[in-house]
């Protein structure tokens, strides 16, 4: 049996604080400190369209991963929080590399704006990559979305072990003071989302079960968060973010 192909349409494009895709959460919800604006496309971009929206405080956003590598999909995955040794079925995983490459994310509304003609809705605990495109909304139901007696297999903690990432996240004085005025000037809890990403260890797993000796030269990583580069690195003592620097945007 031939099935004819389904398009979909995008209705908006996530503005969203994650730059690049090292460094996002697994999932939605896992940094609340997390936000985008979802800025509604033409023909949809009509007040009536979200009319009624601003009662709920959560939303689902289907969306496409528009930027995974490669358009083959494998019937098995290898999920980084089994160590990426154990292989799943793809439909037993939320991983990006699926047949259809849509997303599904519970997310906080936070507020929906109009200037003119334009109608973005702020979220925060996204897990979304800037410029993704959504191709739906749909409210937040509990009754219907909230199941209490659900089982979860191996997926059944935020982490890829069974104790969340214990290393302490430290702020040199430099990067502290920058977060302070970075957020008295934005409002963008810029200290809280480092932390919130930084817990999730988002280094790959065969660094994350390697302990860091004394004498090692510190490795360095690096993320962008919406207008920021920021880096840092492993010691013995937890994780050390040492600096923050604007984007460059000349060489953007
Ligand atoms: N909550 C969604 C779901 O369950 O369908 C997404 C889960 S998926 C495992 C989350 C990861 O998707 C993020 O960590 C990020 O690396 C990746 N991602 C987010 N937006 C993307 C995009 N537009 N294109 C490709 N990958 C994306």
């Amino acid at each position: 049996m031939s099935i004819t192909p389904i398009y979909l349409k995008p209705i908006g494009i996530i503005h969203s604080c994650f730059k690049q895709k090292f460094g996002i959460p697994r999932q939605s919800r896992l940094a609340p400190a997390a936000t985008a604006e979802l800025v509604l496309l033409p023909p949809y971009n009509r007040a009536e369209a979200v009319k009624g929206l601003e009662q709920f405080s959560h939303i689902w956003i289907s969306f496409i991963f528009h930027q995974i590598q490669g358009d083959d999909w494998l019937p098995t995955i290898r999920p980084p929080r089994l160590g990426g040794k154990q292989r799943l079925g793809v439909f037993a995983t939320r991983s990006t590399h699926r047949p259809n490459p849509l997303g599904l994310s519970a997310v906080k509304l936070e507020e929906i704006c109009f200037q003119g003609s334009e109608i973005c809705l702020k979220l925060s605990g996204v897990d979304f990559l800037d410029k993704t495109p959504v191709v739906d909304i749909k409210p937040y139901l509990p009754y219907a979305d909230i199941i209490t007696d659900a089982t979860y297999g191996y997926a059944d903690q935020p982490f890829d072990d069974q104790s969340p990432h214990k290393l302490p996240i430290l702020f040199t004085a430099d990067v502290q003071q920058f977060c302070t005025n970075y957020q008295a000037q934005t409002g963008r809890a810029l200290a809280q989302l480092i932390q919130q990403t930084l817990t999730q260890d988002p280094r790959p797993a065969y660094l994350r079960n390697k302990p860091v000796s004394k004498n090692e030269q510190p490795r360095y990583h690096g993320i962008s968060l919406w207008d920021l580069n920021i880096r840092w690195y492993y010691s013995t003592a937890g994780i050390v973010v040492d600096d923050i620097q604007f984007i460059n945007t000349n060489n953007v």
